[in-house]
């Protein structure tokens, strides 16, 4: 059986991709953000991540693959609330619009798809156990966030040296400037008008970070063996699910980190907010072929 050597992120090396446990690869896989269709630079990573797990197979090991799906966010709510949509509504559309894509290029279901919204006793969960140990910490109108003084490893994955990190500083957006470390919201307190859930650390909803490090381990135990995500998720997103989860467990949160490049468009990335995408549906309406996508370059 061929072995899997790849490119770990966390390491810096070149490393044999090896399950700790039943010769099963236990991966998870940061998924879509169903406010819109999704675009050939989102897709790009998908194919990766489908390309690996198919060699996974084919070198004898056995796959329990987990994939979110952001269905509650900043981008969602916005969305929703013009097209005059309860969010379930917007996001069952897109959700579809998402797997109908991924079938067309061919690209496997993981065996485990967690939607956000499903989830959010497991998020709390993590939360009360990150405040117990006075690492997640409330604020005044009903936030919590994490407390990255806390984790002196922070930086660990994306290489960048926080020193002299200011406590107490926050930020509640959840994609935040790539230079700077703030403590991060856990749980958005809440907004008239928007989501909201009553748990036993308040009412309100969860941030992204939280929901991945949540699912993550609730399907695959503490420590996964690979982490796969796009380059623009290793800054803060990874980053503070590391945060989150080591803090709460004391054990790694994943041995091995793969990252995929971005797709670029004369020199620049791919993506929503250059305005510079095409989505596969554009593509196909065009005449290109699925399978043109899952090519190597000549
Ligand atoms: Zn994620």
């Amino acid at each position: 059986m061929p072995e899997i050597k790849l490119f770990n992120t966390l390491t810096t090396t070149v490393e044999p991709l090896t399950p700790q446990r039943d010769n099963t690869l236990r991966m998870y896989a940061c998924g879509p953000t169903v406010y819109d269709y999704g675009h050939i630079g989102n897709f790009r990573t998908f194919l990766h991540v489908d390309a690996l797990r198919r060699f996974a197979r084919q070198s004898g090991m056995k796959v329990e693959h987990v994939m979110n799906v952001t269905d509650v966010d900043d981008k969602i709510i916005r969305n929703a609330a013009a097209a005059q949509m309860p969010i379930q509504d917007y996001t069952a559309k897109f959700t579809q619009a998402f797997f109908e894509d991924l079938e067309a290029l061919g690209i496997e279901k993981p065996e485990f798809v967690a939607k956000a919204t499903e989830n959010i006793p497991e998020m709390v969960s993590l939360i009360e156990k990150l405040a117990g140990d006075d690492i997640a910490y409330k604020t005044e109108d009903g936030s919590w966030y994490f407390r990255i003084a806390r984790f002196p490893a922070y930086g660990k994955l994306s290489k960048k040296d926080f020193d002299g990190i200011e406590d107490g500083a926050r930020v509640d957006v959840d994609e935040y400037e790539k230079d700077a470390a703030r403590d991060f919201a856990l749980w958005k307190a809440p907004k008239p008008g928007e989501a909201q859930w009553n748990t036993a650390i308040g009412c309100g909803r969860p941030g992204w970070h939280i929901e991945c490090s949540a699912m993550a381990m609730k399907y695959l135990g503490e420590t996964l063996d690979l982490h796969a995500g796009g380059e623009d998720l290793m800054f803060p997103h990874h980053e503070n699910e590391i945060a989150q989860s080591e803090a709460a467990t004391g054990k790694p949160f994943a041995q091995h980190w793969m990252h995929v490049r971005f797709l670029l468009v004369e020199g620049k990335k791919m993506s929503k907010s250059e305005g510079n995408f095409f989505t596969l549906r554009d593509l196909l309406l065009k005449g290109y072929r699925a399978s043109y996508f899952r090519r190597s370059p000549a």
